[in-house]
């Protein structure tokens, strides 16, 4: 199959728009940006085309979607119940990196929701997908737009790496703002509960969930054949090819450990530059985290280029935006975490 790039920033925007629109709803596959990655995108209601989401990306059927919306009447359609948290959540952190899951209605196709009740929900803030679902009419599940098991996309060069010739066409726009996946928080049970870190941060949602639980995928593995709440986070995920550690300690106790590995590489904060003797690359700055959010899977894509055996990766904090971009390289590490 031939992708077609759809150019909407030297291109004609709402003719591009309108082609990526017309293309979803003949049931075909588009990627678009979103402020958090790029996601492959189809119509939440066509079960074909979601099974052709799973293949294009070699993603496991039991690992559900996120439907996006771009009004309150869509989430009306896709979930069938709304508690008082699911409306303040939305008052608080939409349009944005925010996802809640509900309980779904039987609009919404089987395969979005990887066989659960449940149906996880965004309303993006980035323009071009909000334009898309509004031109459409639809509300689009939209994964990351990688191969399963890569680095999430943050720019249409990285979606056209993974899967030219795999869709139908590519949105090609700006690169993400923020860089990494959504916050996802359940509110369908007892008690909310954070499934995923993203730039809505643990902070600001007890400001609106006081009594919001941490699932413990979000710090450790699960254990083999566990039952999980969020089913993404039993899969390897965000995975360079070189083999990653991720090591938490000083600037200085970093470059201690590093310096002087052979065949090796160092992915590390501008904060640790003047320490470091052996070959790195830096991915922000520990003083603005959400530097490191925005670098990071672009970071982790190109330490495959650099021909070294293993890359030591400098773990940032875990508050903040720094827990969501340290929950992507333990999966990265494959939990291999080195403490100094
Ligand atoms: P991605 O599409 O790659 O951004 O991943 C979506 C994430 O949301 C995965 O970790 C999913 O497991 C999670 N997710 C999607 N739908 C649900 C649901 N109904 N219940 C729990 N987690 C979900
Ligand atoms: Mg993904």
């Amino acid at each position: 199959m031939k992708t077609l790039r759809l150019d909407i920033i030297s291109g004609d925007y709402d003719k591009n728009i309108k082609i990526a629109s017309d293309i979803l709803k003949s049931g075909g596959i588009v990627a678009v940006p979103t402020e958090t990655v790029y996601g492959l995108a189809a119509s939440a209601l066509d079960d074909n085309a979601i099974k052709n989401v799973f293949k294009a990306k070699g993603r496991p059927q039991d690992n559900p979607l996120i439907v996006h919306i771009s009004g309150m009447d869509m989430l009306r359609k896709v979930a069938r119940e709304i508690p008082d948290t699911a409306i303040k959540c939305a008052k608080a952190f939409w349009p944005g990196p925010f996802t809640m899951v509900l309980k779904r209605t039987d609009l919404v196709a089987e395969s979005v929701c990887g066989g659960l009740d449940t149906v996880a929900i965004r309303m993006p803030s980035e323009q071009s997908i909000r334009d898309i679902i509004e031109c459409s009419g639809l509300p689009l599940a939209a994964p990351s737009a990688n191969t399963s098991g890569m680095p999430s996309p943050t720019t249409y060069t990285h979606v056209l790496n993974d899967l030219d010739g795999k869709i139908d066409a590519v949105v090609c726009g700006n690169d993400c703002l923020v860089g990494v996946e959504s916050t996802v928080v359940s509110l369908f049970g007892e008690k909310p509960r954070l499934l995923r870190p993203g730039a809505i941060t643990l902070e600001q949602l007890k400001e609106v969930l006081p009594d919001i639980e941490v699932d413990k995928a979000v710090f450790a593995e699960p254990e083999k054949n566990a039952k999980v709440s969020s089913p993404g986070m039993k899969y390897k995920h965000y995975s360079p090819k070189t083999e990653a550690f991720l090591v938490e300690g000083s600037s200085k106790d970093f470059a201690e450990f590093v310096n002087g590995k052979e065949n090796s590489l160092a992915l590390c904060f501008s904060e640790d530059e003047e320490f470091i003797s052996t070959k790195y690359m830096v991915y922000g700055t520990k003083s603005d985290e959400s530097t490191l959010a925005k670098n990071v899977f672009s970071a982790l894509r190109d330490v495959d280029n650099e021909n070294a055996t293993s890359v030591y990766i400098h773990a940032p904090s875990k508050s903040g935006v720094g827990l969501a971009v340290y929950n992507r390289l333990i999966r990265a590490a494959a939990y291999k975490v080195i403490k100094l």
